[in-house]
């Protein structure tokens, strides 16, 4: 296993860093006042992907790039350090257009979509003109086994004929989000894992209705609203099905690898930005005559941290690795893995921060809030844990000995 990064990628990671630091982080403030407070656009974020755009800072996410497709083609182990940088902030990925969930939808259409879908809906993607939203999810079934999905596609003449309802689509009620990807049922008869498709709504379509927005314990996801909707004898021509029909579960599949391992990286930045915050508090906070960070707990709570976040980051560079060099059977347990212990890191360093800050801890003031919320949702979203740790034990190898024969066992003991 090889982490380095090639010098062209690390020369991308060092403009990121200045990018970041230099245009991002200074308007964080701003970006606070503006979109959540005032609930307004923030006026800058089209000059500064203007200016990501110019140098070279776009689309870093995806490495299948077309040749007339803009972006720098690094691999997911190259991007890792740069996802990270930019998971510090909520809204750093959107300024190099590496944001979810437009990255994991651009690389389905990108898998999937015909040449006429692709002019349509990826390319204005690609280019930050438009949002996008994938909804799976339903609030009348238990969608984290997706087979469960029930709203249904019917055919009709040349069109295709929707009904259901879908929530939890993060992107879905963004006002510039110009349309939907869609998994129902379309061939009831295909067996458990043959029955759904998916279709590309556009948001207009008579029949399509965003009933609501979303919070996720009182966390609202500004960069990407969550919507719920009603499909409603919804119509759009045969042409919007995106892949093969009846294969809507494998076609996802494209979108589940960068959507899992992309937030996984955006954690480990946002646990570095906790982390950091901790230590300053740590050491200008008082109590009973003493600085708290001179006190056992406190240390120990840096200390495992720091742990906690580096095993995790080596463990997302390996899985990075695999998917770059070889995805297999074997690459989806790794994911897998990465998918459960990210997200459990990270609750564990927020809620330990939040202890240490006290009240504070727990207000919007800081962004320990929005770092412990994206972990909380991470351990359901894109699979509950449980989902995925039975994925992990199952393909877990049983021993061909039985006890008895284990060569480790010795009669008598040691
Ligand atoms: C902030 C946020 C953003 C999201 N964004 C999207 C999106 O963009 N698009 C989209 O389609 N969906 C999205 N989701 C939805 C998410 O993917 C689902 O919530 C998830 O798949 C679980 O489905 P469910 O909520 O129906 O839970 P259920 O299926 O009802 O499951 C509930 C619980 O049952 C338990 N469980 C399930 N299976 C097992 C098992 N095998 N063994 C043991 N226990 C089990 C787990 O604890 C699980 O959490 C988002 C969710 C959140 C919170």
């Amino acid at each position: 296993m090889d982490f380095n990064l090639s010098p062209e990628a690390d020369e991308i990671r060092l403009r990121a860093e200045g990018f970041f630091s230099q245009e991002i982080l200074p308007r964080h403030r701003e970006w606070i006042q503006t979109v959540c407070h005032e609930r307004k656009p923030a006026p800058f974020i089209e000059e500064l992907q203007g200016k990501a755009k110019e140098q070279g800072l776009w689309n870093l996410a995806l490495p299948q790039l077309a040749d007339d497709e803009p972006g720098t083609r690094l691999t997911n182990l190259e991007f890792a350090p740069i996802a990270e940088i930019l998971g510090r902030l909520p809204w750093g990925s959107m300024i190099f257009n590496c944001h979810a969930p437009e990255v994991p939808n651009m690389a389905m259409l990108q898998a999937l979509a015909t040449p006429e879908q692709k002019e349509k809906w990826l390319r204005p993607l690609l280019n930050s003109e438009t949002r996008s939203s994938f909804a799976m999810t339903e609030p009348d079934v238990a969608s984290s086994d997706a087979t469960n999905i029930a709203t249904t596609i019917h055919e009709e003449g040349d069109e295709l004929v929707l009904n259901g309802r879908k929530w939890f689509a993060t992107g879905g009620a963004h006002p510039d989000c110009s349309f939907l990807i869609v998994m129902g049922i379309s061939d009831p008869d295909g067996g458990r894992t043959g029955q759904h498709s998916m279709v590309i709504v556009p948001m207009g379509t008579p029949g399509l209705t965003l009933v609501r927005e979303l919070r996720f314990m009182g966390w609202e996801d500004f960069v990407a609203p969550i919507g719920e909707f009603e499909l409603k004898n919804v119509r759009v021509p045969k042409s919007n099905l995106l892949g093969e029909k009846g294969q809507g579960f494998k076609g996802a599949q494209v979108r589940l690898g960068p959507a899992r391992i992309h937030h996984a990286m955006r954690c480990i930045g946002m646990a570095e930005m906790v982390l950091a915050q901790m230590v300053a508090r740590a050491h200008e906070r008082r109590t009973f005559g003493r600085p708290i960070v001179e006190y056992d707990t406190v240390q120990k709570w840096i200390a495992e941290a720091r742990i906690d976040i580096d095993l995790n980051r080596l463990f997302i560079h390996k899985a990075a690795w695999l998917l770059d060099t070889s995805p297999d059977r074997n690459t989806w347990r790794i994911v897998s893995q990465v998918k459960v212990s990210v997200p459990r890191m990270l609750q564990k360093v927020t809620d330990r921060a939040v202890q240490l800050f006290g009240a504070m801890g727990g207000t919007d003031d800081t962004l320990i809030h929005h770092a412990h919320s994206y972990a909380r949702w991470f351990r359901i979203g894109d699979g509950p844990d449980e989902v995925h740790l039975r994925q992990i034990f199952k393909t877990e190898p049983v021993p061909e000995w039985k006890i008895a024969d284990c060569p480790y066992v010795a009669p008598g003991g040691f």
